[in-house]
């Protein structure tokens, strides 16, 4: 894994000396030495991680911090602050000043390299999710969001386990009275809760007497359930070779015992924040996935997703040497029940439209809404004959039933018109299909409406 890290300190020295250490373990390095130009470097770089001094004149790491993590351009960079006062308090403000870890300057070059890596991964899977988001709201399928106070609205959902009395009490006293705190008793039980349960956080020592910590957070990962959750390891001072080899397995952060109250909650607490932003971006992806290719009258497939995806069906049709089907339908006389009854009238009857459609047709049909009272449906692996079946079933079960205009329970009859095609020969395409299907409708129409017409190849 290639990085940019961006390294500021105010003496040349370190700048050096660190620089060095970097650039031997292939990251790309940028320096700064005062706390604006590492706003400056930071916001024109774009870097993929930020290590900063927390001592220096003028601006102080702390400012710097603040500031970047006030900036859209950068609030989204993992900052690490650096100093020599390993001091607790230190540690604290910056957290709360939005660092997301904290090093020592003395430090030991393997757990500065874990920790720079681990951050770079998780920011890979964050910078994914901002992408798509902003695609998302290019294509107007996402809205953007204002703020990000919501993100820490509900309490934590936390599992814990640790089986030192006097640690474990540390956590359920510290955390209780922000967070909703679950402690498992054994090693079974902390992956049957993981399993069921939807938590935020984990938190785990890797010094149990009876199991294999490290087995335990390699497990977590490897969980559906928990691959995306993030875990807390409880350490004891000075036993890096165990801690790099969490963080390395994915491990998100840690605590070195014994535990200081502060430093607790605000690690849980930038967890948390980071756990529910990735939530979130993720759901709302989702969601904008969902509105782009369905139609949010009848939650049938729009035609952008129809268009994309008939291509694909039509092309796999013709190397497996399988016709594909395409039923295309036009409400008849439809303009007058939206004049006469009002179009919520109207839209009641495309709504029960596409519901029965939906109803009478196979799993691996897709069926859409094309636009106003026009539908669609392509069957895959199906002749004309079948298709003839299927279309003369669906005319008959919007035909025999009359559908439901109003809230009083006024019904009205409807018919509609089908056309049909069905994929023939090596040089056939997905737009030929549709104008074939549309050239069988408008014959349909024109012999009277309320029947199905299909057209040959
Ligand atoms: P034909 O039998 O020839 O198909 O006649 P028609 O009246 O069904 O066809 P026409 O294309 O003239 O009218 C379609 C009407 O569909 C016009 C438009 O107002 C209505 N329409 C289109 N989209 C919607 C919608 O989302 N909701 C409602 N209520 N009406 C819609
Ligand atoms: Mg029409
Ligand atoms: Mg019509």
């Amino acid at each position: 894994m290639t990085a940019r890290v961006l390294i500021v300190d105010d003496v040349p020295a370190n700048l050096k000396l660190l620089d060095a250490k970097l650039t031997s373990e292939y990251f790309d390095v940028l320096k700064a030495s005062s706390g604006p130009e590492a706003l400056e470097v930071a916001q024109e770089q774009q870097p993929d991680i930020i290590l900063l001094d927390v001592m220096m004149p003028g601006m102080d790491g702390f400012e710097v911090c603040r500031r970047l993590k006030a900036m859209p351009e950068t609030e989204h960079i993992p900052v690490v602050m650096v100093t020599a006062l390993d001091q607790p308090k230190d540690r604290v403000q910056g957290l709360e000043a939005g660092a997301d870890d904290f090093l020592t300057k003395s430090l030991n070059d393997l757990a500065l390299f874990a920790r720079v890596k681990s951050l770079v991964r998780l920011k890979m899977v964050t910078d994914e999710l901002r992408m798509r988001e902003a695609t998302g709201q290019r294509i107007g399928a996402l809205s953007s969001n204002g703020g990000d106070n919501f993100l820490m609205k509900e309490p934590g959902r936390i599992l814990v386990i640790d089986d030192r009395p006097t640690s474990l009490k540390r956590i359920t006293e510290t955390l209780s009275s922000e967070h909703m705190l679950t402690v498992a008793e054994s090693q079974d039980e902390l992956l049957e809760l993981a399993n069921q349960g939807s938590f935020d956080l984990l938190i785990v020592s890797l010094t149990l007497q009876e199991y294999d910590g490290l087995r335990l957070c390699s497990q977590l990962r490897a969980l559906e359930a928990t691959r995306q959750t993030p875990i807390l390891a409880i350490v004891e001072e000075g036993d890096t070779a165990r801690l790099v080899r969490a963080l390395d397995m994915g491990v998100n952060d840690y605590l070195v015992r014994p535990m200081e109250r502060n430093e607790l909650v605000a690690r849980a607490r930038s967890q948390l924040r980071r756990k529910r932003y990735q939530d979130y971006l993720r759901d709302k992806f989702q969601q904008g996935l969902e509105l782009a290719i369905t139609d949010g009258l009848t939650g049938l497939y729009n035609r952008r997703y129809m268009e994309g995806h008939l291509s694909t069906l039509v092309a796999d049709g013709i190397k497996t040497g399988k016709p594909v089907a395409l039923l295309i339908f036009d409400i008849d006389y439809f303009k007058p029940v939206n004049d006469t009854y009002g179009h919520a009238a109207g839209d009641a009857v495309l709504k029960q439209f596409g519901e029965r459609l939906s109803q009478n047709v196979r799993g691996i049909d897709l069926a859409c809404r094309l636009g106003g009272e026009e539908f669609v449906v392509v069957m895959p692996d199906t002749d004309l004959a079948f298709a003839m079946a299927v279309a003369e079933r669906l005319r008959q079960c919007i035909a025999m039933r009359p559908f439901t205009i109003d809230d009083a329970g006024k019904t009205l009859d409807i018919t509609v018109s089908i056309g049909i095609a069905v994929t023939g020969g090596a040089l056939d395409s997905a737009s030929k299909l549709l104008e074939r299907a549309d050239q069988g409708l408008y014959r349909a129409k024109r012999d009277g409406r309320n029947r199905v017409v299909a057209e040959a190849a």
